[in-house]
């Protein structure tokens, strides 16, 4: 499995954001959701080795977020949720960047692939102030996947999108999760729908549940996701 979370917790003060979570991802979409607040950001933050865990073991193909953080990162792609970007910069230019930070053998001829498979190449010419918050998200995904990752973290990647924009980005994550462990946050259920083949929900730090898709709806009467989130999340 290329991630493995045991027992994990994070306290920030007096608070248990993550409260003892253990799940492992394999290949696919992993949706993970779960309401504001139920620790989903604080995970991918520690899987991504931005903060550390209070307690328990979390790995990503293999590596251990603390004693082998660099590898953790060669390994993974981050889109965080408020998908920070140079906007003075232009597309290329910022993917010329990244690429360098990872240190890529032939940044050129990558940087021309992950420009078609992100669908950026009418805009790459642009500076990313002027692209459209799709755009915008596809650059951030771009900057994700330079590197070839075999995990992708994507926390919300496609709030704020309109409708077309929308279809786009599920498109590119689907395509994605053919050869790549995703975990998605989101918080639309037709979206889970679309694009995850697992399910993980969250809620006050804990897993409630963990389940394929199908698996989830046929355990809970086949009632639709949104009512399943409801009922296992509402307090
Ligand atoms: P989610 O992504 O599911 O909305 P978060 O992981 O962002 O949830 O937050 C989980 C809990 O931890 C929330 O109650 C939040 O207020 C708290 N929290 C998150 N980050 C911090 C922080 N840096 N300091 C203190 N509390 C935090």
């Amino acid at each position: 499995m290329s991630i493995q979370v045991q027992a994990l917790t994070k306290v920030y003060g007096e608070q248990k954001a993550v409260d003892g979570i253990s799940f492992t991802a394999g290949p696919g979409v992993l949706g993970f959701l779960g309401p504001n607040g139920a620790g989903k950001s604080t995970t991918m933050k520690i899987l991504t080795c931005f903060i550390p865990q209070t307690a328990g073991i979390a790995s990503v193909c293999g590596f251990d977020v603390i004693s082998q953080a660099l590898e953790v990162r060669r390994h993974i792609g981050y889109l965080p949720e408020s998908n920070p970007l140079y906007l003075d910069m232009y597309v290329k230019e910022s993917l010329a960047f990244i690429a360098g930070i990872h240190k890529i053998h032939e940044p050129a001829s990558r940087i021309t692939n992950v420009i078609e498979q992100t669908g950026l190449g009418p805009e790459q010419h642009k500076k990313i102030g002027q692209l459209s918050k799709g755009y915008r998200q596809r650059v951030g995904l771009a900057q994700a996947i330079i590197h070839n990752p075999d995990v992708l973290i994507l926390d919300e990647p496609t709030s704020g999108l309109d409708p077309n924009q929308l279809i786009g980005i599920r498109q590119l994550i689907t395509e994605l999760g053919q050869t790549k462990t995703i975990i998605l946050s989101t918080h639309i259920m037709q979206e889970v729908e679309a694009v995850c083949n697992k399910v993980i929900i969250i809620n006050k730090g804990k897993i409630v549940a963990d389940d394929t898709l199908p698996g989830l709806l046929n355990k809970n009467g086949n009632h639709t996701l949104e009512q399943i989130f409801i009922t296992l999340t509402g307090n």
